[in-house]
């Protein structure tokens, strides 16, 4: 029977689970609780000005520290989080952490920079969304400019009004929110036109074949154009050489993110490349 549906047709005939349904299940079962048991870490990735080459904020990516598994990626673990609801927890965890260590930099350092946290659908779609960023600025005190949120354009395409309601609440609080991963969705230029965004990331699977791939070139060129004709910032992420950050900074590009200066670090190697 199972000739011909391939290798998880026998194995699931022969009573055993597909590795990837394996890998599911045990991951599931051990990031239930991972919060709880503090294993997840923040990691920042600096953010460069094309024209003076200075850090001028970071983004934080989640990582998880199992003691079962080792450092987990969290590729590895953000889709199957939203899938089960476990977002949730590490979305609030994820903003709030970074939100303290913001503040607390601020306080510290006294001098400028920002932070960006990436948001999931579901996070987004949350209905206290901005009450609850609302009360971490509260909380926290960071200064509400420092705090720019990461989204993508699926998120506002699927239900555009809903998106608008948001997104405008968040610009009422005074909190910067981009557009991640740009050019791999699908966006509407007219409600790009009217979303109050701030910031376009230019995805990274465009940077990577910059230069000399002309689709790559002429899609960068396009993004380029577009965030300066709507009047938005825009960032290249995963510049890894000189030549990329070179074509970045002659067509117009504004910051970047990359290797090339630093992969994502703990937090106190980034207070010492933002303030030292
Ligand atoms: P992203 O937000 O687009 O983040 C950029 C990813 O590119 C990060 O991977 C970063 O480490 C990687 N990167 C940065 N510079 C380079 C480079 O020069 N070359 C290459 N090859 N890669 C580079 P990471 O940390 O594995 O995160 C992957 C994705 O997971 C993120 O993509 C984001 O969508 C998601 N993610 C990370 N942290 C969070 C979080 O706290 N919450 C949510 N909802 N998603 C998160
Ligand atoms: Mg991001
Ligand atoms: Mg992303
Ligand atoms: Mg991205």
């Amino acid at each position: 029977i199972a000739k011909g549906q391939g290798k998880n047709a026998y194995s699931f005939f022969s009573g055993g689970m597909s590795q990837q349904a394996r890998e599911r299940l045990f991951l599931t079962n051990s990031l239930r609780g991972a919060v709880e048991r503090d294993e997840l870490v923040l990691n920042y990735q600096p953010r460069i000005c094309m024209q003076s080459g200075t850090v001028v904020g970071a983004e934080a990516l989640v990582r998880w520290q199992s003691p079962e598994h080792g450092l987990i990626l969290p590729t590895r673990f953000i889709g199957l989080a939203e899938e089960t609801g476990m977002i949730e927890p590490i979305g609030e965890w994820v903003l709030k952490t970074a939100c303290r260590q913001m503040a607390q930099w601020q306080a510290r350092y006294g001098r400028p920079g920002f932070i960006s946290v990436n948001l999931s659908p579901r996070q987004f779609n949350q209905k206290k969304l901005a009450d609850r960023i609302a009360a971490l600025i509260e909380e926290t005190g960071l200064e509400p400019t420092m705090l720019e949120l990461e989204i993508t354009e699926s998120m506002v395409m699927g239900d555009p009004e809903k998106a608008q309601e948001t997104l405008s609440r968040l610009a009422r609080l005074g909190v910067r929110v981009s557009l991640d991963d740009f050019g791999t969705g699908y966006s509407s230029l007219s409600h790009l036109r009217q979303f109050p965004l701030q910031h376009l990331k230019i995805d990274k699977s465009f940077i990577s074949d910059l230069p000399g791939d002309a689709d790559a070139e002429a899609v960068t060129r396009a993004i380029l154009g577009l965030a300066s004709s709507l009047r938005l910032g825009c960032t290249a992420e995963g510049v890894e050489t000189p030549a990329q950050r070179d074509f970045l900074a002659q067509e117009g590009c504004e910051a970047w993110q990359g290797y090339l200066f630093s992969k994502p670090v703990l937090p106190e190697a980034l207070a010492e490349m933002l303030w030292n």
